[in-house]
């Protein structure tokens, strides 16, 4: 009898874990998924406008998936997004991972500044759990709004056991990318967030999640990098190059106090010559100064057609001058040694 009955309670707390649904938080920040216009036919709209109660109320289903926490972190449009709002983001991200009753985060997030901030949380997130960045390239009040479909996959995302230690992940357009890799390359197209040098790691189609790449490079538990405790990132300008460039905002940041330069330089990362005399000039003070590219794919050759050893100039690898940026900034808060941070390039 006894064994019975302990063979019963057993069966019930078996089917209760069953059915125990997963704890998801979606912070949102603003954007377009949180954006309304006045017309269903119009690309005119106002980013930020709606709450992260009503983002949830417009997504019904997911309450039945998961128990669904919401808090407003900022309403802006990502364009606005700022190293105050990061920095407030990773605090309330690491700890509400560090809580055990959170399973998973979704982010709601401006699309022009997503693969930014992505990154960012790449970088400083202390858990292995699901963060997942969403957004949308139509409002709500838009005809064929993307927003709702993309947050019930995002929430999907995050409550699947594979996509623990895959870094923080971007959700769009049915496709998952990893932080690093993903960048938005179209003004308004839906299908604008690609992966160019890796692709997406997976898909997810009304709910149903697949992976086939796993990221290699060092993110959240195995970075070096935090921000606790930080009340501001150290100052990083990037300059983009083109053709009879004058040397002029580089001299700028320099006078401006810049602690680091990202050049988004032609072809393989390449300065025009008054640009380059600049970036000389400012690597012998100390200003760190990385060479990226603006094509929008591939890795910056170290020394192919500069010197980079002579001059003590830095390649990102193959990050593009927006996410090289964010690197930067976190390795100035560790050290401004190019070497060093030459390896952080390497490995993140
Ligand atoms: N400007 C908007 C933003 O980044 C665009 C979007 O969300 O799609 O907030």
């Amino acid at each position: 009898m006894r064994l019975l009955k302990r063979a019963f309670v057993i069966m019930v707390l078996g089917a209760s874990m069953l059915v125990a649904k997963p704890t998801i938080y979606i912070l949102a920040t603003g954007g377009t998924i949180a954006g309304s216009g006045d017309s269903a036919l119009s690309g005119s709209y106002t980013s930020g406008t709606v709450t992260v109660d009503k983002l949830i109320a417009a997504v019904p289903e997911i309450n039945e998936i998961a128990t669904i926490k919401g808090e407003q972190i900022a309403q802006i449009g990502s364009q606005a997004m700022n190293d105050e709002v990061w920095l407030k983001l990773a605090d309330r991200v690491n700890a509400l991972l560090n809580d055990g009753g959170v399973d998973g985060i979704v982010i709601t997030h401006g699309t022009d500044t997503m693969e930014e901030s992505a990154y960012f949380l790449n970088l400083v997130t202390k858990s292995k759990k699901p963060v997942v960045l969403v957004g949308a390239m139509r409002s709500g009040t838009s005809m064929s709004a993307d927003g709702p479909l993309n947050i019930y996959n995002a929430v999907n995302v995050a409550m699947d056991k594979a996509s623990a230690g895959k870094g923080v992940l971007v959700v769009m357009n049915d496709k998952i990318h990893a932080a690093r890799e993903v960048t938005k390359t179209a003004t308004t197209a839906v299908d604008t967030f690609k992966s160019p040098n890796t692709g997406n790691i997976g898909t997810v189609n009304y709910g149903i999640v697949n992976y086939y790449l796993q990221p290699t490079r060092k993110h959240t538990v195995s970075s070096d990098f935090s921000v606790k405790g930080l009340k501001e990132l150290p100052r990083v300008d990037v300059i983009f190059g083109h053709t009879n460039q004058t040397a002029d905002f580089v001299e700028t940041a320099i006078e401006k106090g810049a602690k680091g330069i990202v050049l988004a330089g032609v072809g393989n990362g390449n300065p025009y010559p008054s640009v380059e005399e600049a970036l000389i000039k400012a690597a012998a003070q100390g200003i760190v100064v990385v060479r990226t590219s603006r094509t929008g794919s591939g890795s910056t050759s170290v020394g192919a057609e500069v010197d980079d050893a002579k001059y003590g100039f830095v390649t990102s690898d193959n990050l593009n001058a927006a996410k090289a940026r964010v690197l930067l900034q976190l390795a100035l808060t560790k050290t401004n040694e190019p070497s060093k941070i030459q390896k952080f390039y390497k490995e993140y």
